[in-house]
């Protein structure tokens, strides 16, 4: 759940765009190595301008992992700050601009549910010794950390079939949190449809199943999606080719099953990032993700024609402004620090640092 917001003081409301920015670099000069910024992909230009890396939620997360930085400011939604947290040293600091930036999609699964979903899925098992739980990394920390006491593993969009492989080499059977598309897209893509994938409607008993169907399936999904994926449909898709017959379509693996089998790519946003590298100068392609993205890579490759599947932009990551940046660096170590419960940060870092090594 996103932490109240810590209201932007008036003092850095209304401030021009340029000095904000000079002033933001100044702070990046007098710190040097001793700060790092992140800033995820569907950040804003005028934020993406001061980060030392810009990334997906994987890439961000080896960067955070591996910094020797004291201060790590991290522009994204508060599950990658909390990411971020849960990798560093102690004498690190870590600080998320906006403190209100939260995941809808990560608050779909928390503890209430996900425990009595285990507790049930026991009762009707026999027991939970066959089945491991994979989390998005998209997720809270107390999902990860519900994750690493159960020996399960966090994945992201780049690294989920991998992590795929490395549970099923473990264990009968996946429960799959929060996202029910990227898990079904994985295990569809790992030959795992029909009754072999089941939806855990966590507001029903047993998830709205009866045990038989449990003992027989073998990736289980949590109920949750991404309402910036799941706006896109089949029929952006045909409209767009029934305008261009040429256009290439590539989407996110949060999108519904239906429309990634529909688009000629999907996969991560590293992936599409590549993807769109790799098509050839004159192209036309439309791209299934966050519109902030899009238009980036549409800047990027002015010798392609990149445009999105339709306009779907993440509210929680545009947040974060430089106001917010420039606030949380005048009053360095003293606003928005991400502190996280020391016995849920041993088990959701057993989880994440399970991923990194995968
Ligand atoms: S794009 Fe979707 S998954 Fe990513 S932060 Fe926004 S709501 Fe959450």
């Amino acid at each position: 759940m996103a932490r109240p917001r810590q209201s932007l003081p008036d003092e850095w409301l209304g401030l021009d765009p340029q000095d904000m920015a000079e002033r933001i670099r100044a702070h990046r000069g007098r710190l040097g190595d001793d700060l790092l910024i992140l800033g995820h992909h569907y950040q804003k230009d005028e934020v993406i301008e001061h980060a030392d890396h810009s990334g997906d939620s994987y890439g961000l997360a080896q960067v955070a992992a591996q910094s020797r930085a004291r201060w790590i400011v991290f522009c994204g939604v508060e599950f990658m700050a909390d990411s971020a947290r849960l990798l560093a040293r102690d004498d690190q600091v870590v600080i998320h601009p906006d403190t209100s930036a939260g995941c809808p999609m990560a608050d779909m699964a928390e503890r209430t549910g996900t425990e009595r979903a285990w507790r049930e899925l026991g009762e009707a098992l026999g027991g939970t010794q066959g089945v491991l739980p994979v989390t998005y990394v998209n997720s809270d920390v107390e999902t990860k950390a519900f994750t690493g006491r159960h020996g399960g593993i966090v994945c992201t969009s780049s690294n989920a079939a991998r992590v795929f492989d490395w549970a099923l080499g473990r264990a009968d059977k996946l429960f799959f949190f929060p996202d029910e598309h990227l898990g079904r897209n994985t295990a569809f893509a790992k030959g795992f449809h029909g009754p072999d994938v089941l939806l855990w409607n966590p507001a029903l008993p047993m998830g709205g199943h009866d045990p038989a169907e449990l003992q027989r399936a073998r990736v289980l999904l949590w109920k949750g999606f991404c309402h910036v994926h799941t706006h896109f449909n089949t029929a952006m898709i045909q409209q767009a080719r029934e305008a261009d017959p040429d256009v290439k379509v590539v989407v996110h693996p949060e999108c519904e099953r239906q429309v990634v089998a529909a688009a000629d790519a999907a996969g991560s946003t590293a992936f599409i990032i590549d993807w769109c590298a790799a098509q050839p100068a004159g192209s036309r392609i439309r791209v299934g993700t966050e519109l902030n993205l899009v238009q980036r890579l549409g800047r990027r490759h002015g010798d392609k024609e990149i445009l999105p599947l339709d306009r779907s932009l993440c509210p929680n990551m545009w947040k974060i402004s430089p106001n917010d940046l420039l606030w949380v660096l005048d009053r360095l170590g003293e606003v928005n620090v991400v502190e996280v419960d020391a016995e849920l940060r041993q088990d959701a870092r057993v989880a994440l640092e399970r991923m990194l090594a995968v």
